[in-house]
């Protein structure tokens, strides 16, 4: 068995005063053993819900309304938080763009990186966890380490805390590694420095790795498989290779063309997207395919007829009415 992460059919539902919200909207997504998949689409798509959700860190009221989430093997919709966090650790880590978890006021941020790798790592004594988390802290670009390791969280920048956080979540060397816009935040030189030791995490010890990110650079040179998200659902999944090659969905094709140019200041340019419109409202979604206000191949058909995601060989899937026919 080679797959680590298998999603099915997710419904991840928020049940407002105002009706129901498909977050994600019958989600499958699947995860091998030491693969790094990317989840990409603007922000409101459902990219962080679905990250939540495998988490389970939907709350109210938000619900995971249908759908499993096996993580080798075990469903992890509905587990307790007693249960979610024994899994956290070594089996799965996160690390998010807003930290969920923040770090502990009394503590220095060496002792609390290093009694988190002491805690999912027994054999190692507390001298080799400090040398360990030093060398993390240099390998994420916190410049120095050895004095950064014995101060407390508020005598460092926000850039900082986000850097101990995300070298907490990489120390523990996990099975499954969330990583929600994980650099976005932090200046392009370090966004390189923590992608290469995500990547390195991945050839050293097989991490599998969820990246989520509207930065189609990152997923370039990151990833192996995408999915593209689009209002809830998954519009296309394909192969890196194949998806930047040959991509068949109408909001694939915008994502790609609104990739910043090189010659721009990378900093400022950083995943700013120019397709024309908005991501709709999930309470009202559009009729038929909910991405036919922003599509320029619309026509009557596709403003009545949901597509169905396709398989069209190779692992690529397309979820649009005229991807064959029309578009070739
Ligand atoms: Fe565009 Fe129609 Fe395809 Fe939707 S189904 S992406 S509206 S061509
Ligand atoms: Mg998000």
């Amino acid at each position: 068995k080679n797959t680590v992460l298998e999603m099915n059919n997710l419904k991840t539902y928020f049940y407002t005063d105002k009706g129901v919200i498909p977050a994600v909207d019958d989600v499958s997504i699947k995860v091998k053993k030491g693969q790094i998949i990317g989840i990409v689409g603007e922000s409101g798509c459902g990219k962080s819900m679905t990250s939540l959700s495998i988490m389970q860190l939907i709350s109210p009221p938000g619900k995971i309304a249908d759908g499993e989430i096996l993580f080798e093997g075990r469903n992890l919709v509905g587990l307790s938080k007693a249960q979610m966090r024994s899994i956290r650790g070594n089996q799965i880590s996160m690390i998010f763009q807003e930290p969920m978890t923040s770090l502990n006021p009394v503590y220095t941020v060496g002792k609390q990186v290093a009694e988190t790798l002491l805690l999912h790592d027994s054999s190692i004594s507390k001298q080799e966890a400090k040398e360990k988390v030093i060398e993390m802290f240099k390998q994420v670009g916190i410049p120095e380490a050895e004095k950064r390791y014995s101060v407390f969280p508020h005598q460092l920048s926000g850039g900082l805390r986000q850097r101990v956080m995300i070298a907490m979540a990489l120390i523990c060397k996990s099975k499954l590694l969330i990583a929600d816009e994980p650099t976005t935040a932090l200046d392009v030189t370090i966004e390189a420095q923590i992608l290469k030791v995500m990547k390195k995490l991945q050839e050293e010890v097989d991490t599998s790795i969820i990246l989520i990110t509207h930065n189609l650079g990152i997923v370039a040179e990151m990833c192996d498989y995408v999915y593209v998200m689009y209002a809830g659902k998954v519009m296309e999944q394909a192969d890196v290779y194949e998806l930047f090659d040959n991509p068949k969905h109408p909001y694939t094709e915008g994502l790609l063309k609104s990739i910043p140019r090189a010659n721009v200041d990378q900093n400022k340019a950083k995943g700013l997207y120019s397709i024309d419109g908005m991501v709709p409202n999930l309470l009202h979604l559009p009729q038929g395919c909910r991405f036919h206000p922003r599509c320029e191949y619309a026509d009557a058909t596709c403003r009545v007829l949901e597509p169905e995601l396709v398989d069209t060989g190779n692992g690529h899937m397309v979820r649009c009415l005229k991807y064959k026919n029309e578009r070739g």
